[in-house]
């Protein structure tokens, strides 16, 4: 027997490398199968940072029998107190600094006898107030605060409210939790099984479920993609109406529907930083990061599962990707897109989209701001990454619902209408 300590020790060796050598081939196949880093011309450092939480309470003034909480999903009320007897001050603080300027707040108010009341709203210096109030009422629809009662605007603004004893819901924006935008998708999914997939791409940093649908009909092979996706900031609530507007259209089984779905696949990621929106945020993640500029390297896991589902899904189903539309708000309506056109899939798309958007509801023009992305976000990854059009799908802070609608609904049909007609 020549079996010795010796040659154990050689075959351990032997193991050892074969398992040093074969453990970063693997995680090449996993870098491989997931991502690949794509080069910005400006970095931007998207390491998780520290934030700080608020502390769910019932706020008390019982001298004054006013009171107030942050005591739900999508609150931010960080401190509640009386400056008289009818003027109460409302701190308000982002999730950490420095951030953008998205002044978000959410709270409920009441007090212990009807009364108009005044609240003046106060930001850490360098910020400002910028949303005006919408009121949520039991038993009634969201309401716009009446200009009349808006009494100061800007730093230091003041407004001036009705409250009694049912709480009123205070809020930047109108509230949609992630548990809302989640009964929302099941409205979509429902009735549709057959070719609309409801599936997860993961989870955010404090473990919710990041939804996403997976939409085709027949057999999902060699089919273009079309990724739709939103909320990568909080409050960004009416470039989510438009979403929502835009995906129920794709959905409404039309003739043309019907055919827009027999030759593409879309990707809908509805809620891409779910723990942003149920947290109150004003723009980051759980990580304390701008999602919408960590698209170069993905440190963080709402980032890196949404675009890992979306590279994997290209390279199960064989299809490329062809237009990414990424739905946000901003002060006004606007599309940011791409310089670069000639080497995307679609070459075309954006001007004969725009043309037809101009075309088909009344009185628009598009306002569009055309630039190569240089910081690490959706736009340019979808240019950079897939040589698929991106675009920054922008919907003002104070577009009126009923033009969203519009906007949504005739952007979603033109679309279906060009990628249709593309195909043919
Ligand atoms: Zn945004």
């Amino acid at each position: 027997m020549h079996f010795s300590i010796k040659t154990s020790i050689e075959a351990y060796k032997l193991f050892l490398v074969l398992h040093l050598i074969s453990t970063p081939f693997v995680f090449e196949m996993d870098a491989q199968t997931a991502l690949k880093e794509v080069y910005f011309p400006k970095s931007v450092n998207t390491i998780s940072r520290s934030i700080s939480f608020q502390n769910k309470q019932t706020f008390e003034l019982t001298d004054i029998g006013i009171y107030a909480s942050n005591e739900f999903q999508g609150a931010r009320l960080n401190d509640f107190k009386k400056l008289n007897d009818s003027t109460v001050a409302v701190f308000i603080e982002p999730e950490n600094i420095p951030i953008n300027n998205s002044a978000y707040y959410s709270f409920l108010i009441w007090a212990e006898s009807e009364k108009e009341i005044y609240l003046n709203f106060k930001y850490p210096s360098k910020y400002k107030h910028r949303y005006r109030p919408k009121i949520k009422r039991v038993d009634h629809g969201w309401k716009k605060l009446k200009k009349k009662d808006v009494i100061k605007d800007g730093n230091g603004a003041i407004i001036k409210i009705h409250v009694d004893k049912t709480p009123i819901l205070v809020s930047a924006q109108e509230l949609s939790t992630s548990k809302a935008t989640e009964k929302w998708i099941n409205t979509l999914v429902s009735g549709r099984e057959d070719y609309v997939h409801l599936l997860s791409a993961g989870k955010s940093k404090f473990q919710r479920n990041i939804p996403v649908l997976d939409i085709y009909k027949g057999s999902k092979q060699g089919k273009p993609i079309v990724v739709l996706l939103t909320r990568q900031h909080p409050p960004e609530i009416t470039g989510f109406f438009a979403y929502q507007f835009f995906l129920e259209t794709i959905l409404e089984e039309s003739e043309l529907s019907k055919t827009f779905f027999e030759k593409y696949r879309v990707l809908a990621f509805p809620i891409v930083n779910p723990d942003g929106v149920d947290l109150g945020h004003w723009r980051h993640n759980g990580g304390g990061v701008d999602l919408n500029r960590d698209w170069a390297v993905f440190n963080q896991p709402e980032t890196r599962n949404v675009a890992t589902f979306i590279t994997n899904s290209k390279n199960d189903g064989g299809g490329k990707i062809i237009l990414g539309l990424d739905f946000h708000s901003t002060y006004k309506d606007i599309f940011y897109t791409n310089k670069t056109r000639a080497k995307t899939a679609m070459p075309n798309f954006i001007p004969q989209w725009f043309k037809s958007l101009e075309k088909n509801i009344p009185n628009y023009e598009v306002n569009e701001n055309k630039n190569d992305s240089k910081t690490p976000n959706t736009k340019g990854w979808f240019l950079y990454g897939h040589d698929a059009v991106g675009i920054t799908y922008e919907i003002g802070d104070s577009t009126p619902k009923r033009k969203i609608k519009l906007i949504g609904k005739v952007s979603a049909l033109e679309m279906m209408r060009i990628l249709v007609e593309n195909s043919e």
